[in-house]
């Protein structure tokens, strides 16, 4: 009965193709909303499905690492975030609304729903790694000269976030590419900015596996990213 998604909001940005196979919704009142029955919140954010199985992307990351990060971190960000806006005007909003507009408790729990949905499709079992394509490959030259010297910018960035973070790679309101280091729920959205890929330096994204070495993590990243989900964020 829940017609909120991650989506909403993002398809204007060329972000079509994120929850391929995913529970995807917008803000259209859905037919099933009609069914609904007493006492259950219509405008419940949904946590999308995983856009493959949980140790799909194993050896980089195992299904039990996965398991705790999806079914148990991420999921609580929605539950947190649900019970937080339930019966207020911000119910009503899209999730990235909710990151561009709010603050405290509700921003740090929609910030955090959003950039795992996010996260989650910056990798990919099949076809990872490699090289970018397209108008990104392009950007990414002109902005950082080649892709090794972005790669390194943000793997170095996202290894040196102190504490809990993200690492990311966004496009400004004038097109250009910058790496930008994220402390806690940060999202380029509240700077005006549209992410193109990152990835989650929290250790509960890594510490299953890897323990202390974030590094190692961020490295094995790139042997599963996925650029062509980066690349039509970009062109979008
Ligand atoms: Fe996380």
């Amino acid at each position: 009965m829940q017609r909120r998604d991650f989506l909403a909001g993002s398809l204007a940005t060329g972000a079509g193709l994120w929850m391929a196979g995913c529970t995807v919704a917008n803000d259209t009142q859905s037919d099933s909303d009609t069914t609904q029955t007493q006492g259950e919140s219509p405008m419940a954010f949904e946590q999308p499905k995983l856009p493959y199985a949980l140790g799909a992307l194993a050896p980089f990351l195992t299904e039990e690492q996965m398991d705790y990060h999806y079914n148990k971190h991420h999921a609580g960000y929605f539950k947190k975030l649900n019970a937080a806006v339930e019966g207020t005007p911000q119910a009503e909003k899209s999730l990235r609304e909710l990151v561009i507009e709010s603050d405290g408790g509700v921003y740090n729990n929609a910030a955090q729903a959003w950039n795992h949905s996010f996260f989650w499709n910056c990798m990919t079992p099949e076809g990872g790694g490699g090289e970018p394509t397209g108008e990104l490959a392009e950007a990414i030259k002109r902005d950082f000269g080649s892709v090794d010297a972005m790669k390194k910018e943000f793997s170095d960035t996202a290894t040196g976030v102190f504490g809990s973070g993200w690492g990311w790679l966004a496009k400004d309101k004038d097109g250009k590419l910058k790496v930008l280091p994220g402390s806690n729920a940060y999202n380029p959205l509240k700077d005006g900015m549209e992410p193109i890929l990152t990835v989650d330096v929290w250790e509960h994204a890594y510490y299953l596996d890897y323990q202390n070495r974030r590094a190692d993590f961020v490295e094995g990243f790139w042997d599963y990213v996925n650029w062509d989900h980066a690349g039509e964020v970009f062109s979008g």
